[in-house]
């Protein structure tokens, strides 16, 4: 979203308040260690985590961006895709925000109870609880699942567990209904923030698909895109600069 050079920027970031391994003050320890200069604390659908994050960034002298990563849902005809928002700069304290986050915190706990009935129908029992205990206080999430599913040794990485059980198309996989994209980016502005596109690449559409989603990404009035992201790989990076471009979206990193 900025474009000074000499600045380092990471603008996408979770902490254990969502699915994130460290706390918000180890990550920023980790990122003043990493000369990183501006720090966005984006966990999944909360907040939780920006007032140490706070604490931490004056600590290190980092720039910190109060943010937050929404889950929602792109309608395309009538196929539906989980897309995650990005929202940068917005007001922690904004009470229709928390009350908003919360709905989502509600579905996540639904949709964990769902996932874990799924797996136990085709012999995996003990989900529910074994992601929860990864969890501690937090909100379960799917990565939770997978390291469950790692830990129980039915799978042997990330990326498996989600191809294999969690992901679209997988037994475990259980369709959320998260705000649509108009929906998410309104909530991120009420509360004063910018909206950007999450890792555009990890959705798995078409070019053209991804063409429409910047379209109408950009009419429902959001304001950048992840063209920097830690799965996409250099020629992605390449194409996402490009839709940024065309599109008139700033780009951003994480
Ligand atoms: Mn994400």
């Amino acid at each position: 979203m900025y474009n000074t050079p000499m600045f380092s920027y990471d603008l996408h970031n979770h902490s254990h308040f969502s699915d994130g391994e460290l706390s918000p003050t180890e990550l920023l320890a980790y990122a003043h260690q990493h000369g990183v200069k501006v720090f966005a604390l984006t966990d999944h659908d909360t907040v939780a985590g920006l007032a140490q994050a706070q604490q931490a960034a004056i600590q290190y002298n980092i720039q910190l961006i109060n943010g937050v990563e929404l889950s929602a849902r792109w309608r395309e005809h009538d196929i539906y895709h989980d897309i995650h928002i990005v929202g940068l700069n917005i007001d922690p304290k904004d009470a229709q925000l928390l009350e908003r986050l919360q709905s989502q915190l509600k579905k996540r706990t639904s949709r964990a109870k769902q996932i874990a009935t799924r797996l136990a129908q085709i012999g995996i029992p003990g989900a529910y609880e074994g992601a929860q205990a990864l969890a501690g206080k937090q909100c379960i999430t799917r990565p939770h699942f997978a390291k469950y599913l790692i830990q129980q040794q039915v799978t042997k990485d990330f990326s498996t567990a989600f191809r294999q059980f969690l992901g679209k198309g997988a037994p475990g996989y259980v369709p959320t209904n998260w705000p649509d994209i108009a929906e998410a980016i309104q909530w991120i502005r009420q509360a004063g923030g910018q909206a950007v596109l999450a890792h555009p690449k990890r959705y798995k559409l078409k070019n053209q698909q991804l063409r429409q989603l910047c379209k109408c990404f950009k009419q429902q009035g959001g304001e950048g895109i992840e063209v920097v992201t830690a799965t996409h790989k250099i020629g992605e990076v390449t194409h996402v600069a490009q839709l940024a471009h065309n599109h008139q979206l700033l780009g951003s990193q994480g």
